[in-house]
């Protein structure tokens, strides 16, 4: 029996497509028509089902909202040049879900049921995914712990669910950073990797009080010594120093972002030198002072390339230009979205087109 026999599909009696306005797409507020649902029950997942997008019955004694097994993914599809759909690399995606699963305690998601779940999903919902250039399709797998159940353990069922929301150009305000050199997002041998729910849940706080002394977000540093750079708010950082990119090598606390990954492998072909290595603040300080330091910038699948334009290091402000579209984050966001809408040659298998 082979996966695709066995998905239920109800459609929605009621689109919502008419009355969502896909000139003005704020970033996840319009849900597309339809979920798909697998239940982890007895050892094994379930058959797929897809329904329409809206709430699940539960019982506040699921333990994910007691102990946090909890984990998500972002990805997006993309309208191509010819008029197809395609979801940027599904693969890779599907080892960093795992890889979270793993670490939360949480089963295996098999692949069939992932690239099924995603094919089925967003072809019926295939007039949700925006045509306007820069606009995507943003999609959002979620696993967590369904058993209800009060006792602190590991939970024997679970819930995957996977939604979809039209998204818009992503207008990057500059950001205003400040080193943070008190609180932690995670630490090493910690969970950061994962992109499970609590890293986010703890990083709210440090992050409302950097906003309020005036910051858009932090600039986060190890938990040991304060002492190295390992991401920005909830993306991946990269710097142009000297005319190569470089940006902090992964270790568990720092998660091992696709967009990181593939500007990385972009830049190298654009030419460029790349280099992963512990990058101390001092060094950031020294950088801006002599002006090696030319660009800096925050890299996620929501934002692609979020340019950073002041960062205060201890007491000091340090400031950057706005960069434009010759600097190097800008042919580097141009390059990766040539490559996700087929302007440009897919060579390293990165598209799925369905
Ligand atoms: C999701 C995420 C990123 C970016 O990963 P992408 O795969 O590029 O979207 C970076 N850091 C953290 C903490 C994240 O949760």
């Amino acid at each position: 029996m082979t996966l695709t026999e066995t998905i239920r599909i109800e459609r929605t009696p009621h689109s919502r497509l008419a009355e969502t306005d896909f000139q003005n797409l704020e970033f996840g507020k319009y849900i597309s028509d339809h979920m798909a649902i697998s239940d982890f029950k007895s050892g094994s997942w379930g058959p797929l089902s897809i329904m329409p997008f809206g709430e699940l019955r539960m019982t506040p004694a699921i333990l994910a909202l007691h102990y946090g097994q909890a984990i998500f993914e972002g990805m997006k599809a993309f309208r191509t040049v010819d008029g197809r759909v395609n979801i940027f690399r599904p693969k890779k995606h599907h080892e960093r879900i795992n890889k979270s699963l793993e670490r939360m305690c949480m089963p295996a998601l098999p692949w069939d049921l992932f690239i099924q779940s995603l094919r089925t999903l967003i072809d019926l919902d295939r007039e949700w995914v925006p045509k306007t250039e820069g606009s995507s399709l943003y999609i959002r797998p979620l696993v967590f712990a369904s058993e209800s159940r009060l006792g602190v353990k590991v939970s024997e069922q679970y819930k995957y669910v996977l939604m979809t929301s039209p998204v818009g150009p992503y207008y990057n305000k500059p950001f205003r950073l400040k080193v943070e050199d008190h609180y932690v997002r995670t630490a090493e041998g910690g969970p950061g990797y994962a992109k499970c729910a609590g890293n986010y849940g703890g990083a709210f706080y440090p992050t409302q009080v950097a906003k309020e002394e005036g910051f858009d977000q932090v600039l986060w540093t190890d938990s040991k010594e304060h002492k190295y750079i390992d991401e920005v708010g909830m993306m991946n950082v990269m710097f142009v120093m000297d005319g190569k990119l470089v940006t902090p090598q992964l270790y568990t606390a720092i998660l091992d972002g696709v967009t990181r990954d593939s500007i990385l492998t972009v830049a190298r072909e654009m030419g460029l030198q790349t280099e992963e290595k512990r990058i101390s603040v001092e060094e950031l300080e020294e950088g801006f002072r002599s002006g090696k330091l030319t660009e800096a910038f925050g890299c996620g699948t929501a934002a692609v390339v979020a340019p950073i334009t002041g960062i205060r290091i201890h007491d000091n402000d340090y400031k950057l230009g706005t960069p434009g579209p010759e600097s190097i984050q800008g042919r580097i966001k141009q390059k990766l979205l040539n490559i996700r809408t087929g302007a440009e040659n897919d060579v390293h298998h990165w598209n799925y087109l369905i």
